[in-house]
C-alpha cells in the first residue's frame, strides 16, 4: 500500500514541481547570501493617531532591495524562509536593525516613538522570544516599551497554549503584542480574551473599500467593538484615501496606517517627515 502511495506522489511530481522546487532552492540559496552580506534592508511605515494624525508607532518592514534598484517585497520570501528556518537569522537580523533604528530615533529626539517589528510563527516557537527581545534591549540600552511586536492571528493557532505563556514572558519584559492582520484568522473570542494582547490591527483587505461596501463596513465595525471591548487598542491597516479615513475615525478606531499617511520608507525620511510634523514650539 505504502509503494503505491509512493507511486502516487511520484506520478504528480510534474516537470511544473520540479522547476519550482529548483527555483525555490535557488531563492534559499541567495536569501542565505544575502543575510551574510548584510543586504536586507528595515523601512519603516508610520502608525498614527487617527484623532489628530500624530505619530504613535513605526512598523519596520523587511526590503530586499535589487542591483536593479527594484525591491523583492517580503511576500515573495518570507515564507520560504519559514519553510527552510533561514526566518530565524532574518528575524534576529531584523530584531537587531530595529533596535539600531530606535536608537537613531532617539539621537533624533524621538525616543518615545516604538518600532513594531514582525514577527514570524517559526520563530515565535522556535526561539526564546522574549529573551531575544531582552537581550537586545539591554545591548542597545533601549528603554522599557520602545520595542513592539506584530504577531499573525493564525501563528498563535498553531500551539494556543504555548504562545499564551511566550506571550506573558514578552508581556512582562515591557513588549507591546499587536495582533496584526485580525480578522482573517479563526482564533475564538473566548481564547482571545486571555492573551496579553495590547493591539488589534485589522487586515486591510476590510479597510479596502469601507465607505462603500455594507459587509466590509459591517466587519470594521465589529472588529472594532470587539477590541474595544477587550480593551484594547484598535489599528486599521491600509489606509489609502480620506474617506477611508474619515469612517474610520468616525467609528471610533484610535490609530491608523496606509499609504495615505505614509508609506515604509528609509528611516533617513522617516527623520524628515517627523521633523515636519512635529508641532512648533
Ligand atoms: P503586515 O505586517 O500586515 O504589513 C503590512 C503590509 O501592508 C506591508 O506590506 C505594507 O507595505 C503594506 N501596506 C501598508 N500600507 C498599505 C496601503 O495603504 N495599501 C496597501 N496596498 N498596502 C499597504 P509588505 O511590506 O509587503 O509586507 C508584507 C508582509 O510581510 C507583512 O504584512 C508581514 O506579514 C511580512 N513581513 C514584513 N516584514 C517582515 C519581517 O521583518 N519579519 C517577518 N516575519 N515578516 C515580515
Ligand atoms: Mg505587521
Ligand atoms: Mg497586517
Ligand atoms: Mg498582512
Amino acid at each position: 500500500h505504502a509503494a503505491r502511495e509512493t507511486g502516487v506522489a511520484l506520478a504528480r511530481f510534474t516537470p511544473a514541481m520540479a522547476a519550482r522546487y529548483t527555483e525555490r532552492l535557488q531563492l534559499a540559496g541567495r536569501v542565505h547570501m544575502a543575510i551574510d552580506r548584510n543586504e536586507f534592508e528595515l523601512h519603516f511605515q508610520p502608525i498614527r493617531h487617527a484623532a489628530d494624525g500624530s505619530p504613535v508607532a513605526l512598523e519596520a518592514l523587511l526590503r530586499w532591495p535589487q542591483a536593479d534598484g527594484s525591491f523583492i517585497p517580503p511576500g515573495d520570501f518570507i515564507q520560504l524562509c519559514e519553510d527552510t528556518g533561514l526566518i530565524i537569522a532574518l528575524g534576529r537580523w531584523v530584531l537587531r536593525s530595529a533596535a539600531r533604528a530606535q536608537q537613531q530615533l532617539a539621537a533624533a529626539g524621538w525616543g518615545m516613538l516604538p518600532i513594531a517589528v514582525n514577527v514570524s510563527a517559526v520563530q515565535f516557537f522556535n526561539t526564546d522570544l522574549a529573551n531575544e527581545f531582552s537581550r537586545v534591549i539591554e545591548e542597545f540600552g533601549l528603554p522599557r516599551g520602545s520595542l513592539h511586536l506584530e504577531l499573525t492571528e493564525s501563528s498563535l493557532m498553531r500551539n494556543p497554549g504555548q504562545a499564551l505563556q511566550t506571550m506573558q514572558r514578552l508581556h512582562e519584559r515591557g513588549i507591546h503584542i499587536s495582533l496584526d492582520d485580525f480578522g482573517t484568522g479563526f482564533s475564538s473570542m473566548s481564547y482571545l480574551q486571555h492573551l496579553p494582547l495590547d493591539s488589534l490591527k485589522i487586515d486591510r483587505s476590510f479597510v479596502a473599500d469601507v465607505e462603500t461596501n455594507p459587509r466590509n463596513a459591517a466587519i470594521c465595525r465589529a472588529l472594532l467593538s470587539l477590541g474595544h471591548s477587550m480593551g484594547l487598542m484598535v489599528i486599521a491597516e491600509g489606509v489609502e484615501t480620506e474617506g477611508q479615513y474619515g469612517w474610520l475615525a468616525a467609528h471610533g478606531c484610535d490609530q491608523v496606517q496606509g499609504y495615505l499617511l505614509g508609506r515604509p520608507m528609509p528611516m533617513a525620511d522617516v527623520l524628515v517627515l517627523l521633523a515636519t510634523l512635529r508641532s512648533p514650539g
